[in-house]
């Protein structure tokens, strides 16, 4: 999926959440924006690989395109680096949930992910679709509504 989609799943997600939860809704959603492009890293041509190039390069020779930044063991590791800085239950949260969302929606995707990496089994839906095909516009608008009727929600 594209940058753009992944940034609208990490914000959808968390701002459904918010209706259900009580983390203070602007730092969840923000995080939830960011999350959604954090496992990119490893792909330099992504957003979040192009604002940190070398970062990115390093894992992606260590490690590959959507094996380790996409998986299981990556949350866990996350979860315990981003506590030990900070000290904010809804950012954390927030950064985990749009992690979990990139996860989703790359395994509708052809290629799908390595989720229990360093097991190199490929988790993928049983339908996929292609990176920046019109299916994938579909998604962003459902994506899209998601966030227009929980924000609604969210707001009152
Ligand atoms: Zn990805």
């Amino acid at each position: 999926m594209t940058g753009k989609t992944h940034i609208m799943g990490g914000i959808a997600s968390t701002v459904a959440i918010s209706h259900f939860y009580t983390y203070e809704p602007v730092m969840f959603i923000i995080a939830g924006a960011i999350g959604g492009i954090i496992p990119d890293i490893c792909h330099g041509g992504s957003k979040i690989g192009r604002k940190f190039p070398l970062i990115s390069r390093v894992v992606n020779t260590i490690f590959g395109h959507r094996t380790f930044t996409h998986s299981l063991l990556f949350l866990v590791l996350m979860n315990l680096v981003l506590s030990l800085f900070i000290n904010n239950q809804s950012i954390i949260t927030g950064l985990l949930v749009g992690m979990v969302s990139h996860f989703v929606l790359d395994a509708a995707t052809k290629k799908g992910i390595k989720l229990l990496y360093p097991l190199q089994f490929t988790i993928r839906f049983p339908l996929s679709i292609k990176t920046g095909g019109q299916m994938e516009t579909l998604i962003l608008l459902a994506l899209t509504l998601v966030t227009i009727y929980y924000g609604r929600l969210v707001v009152l």
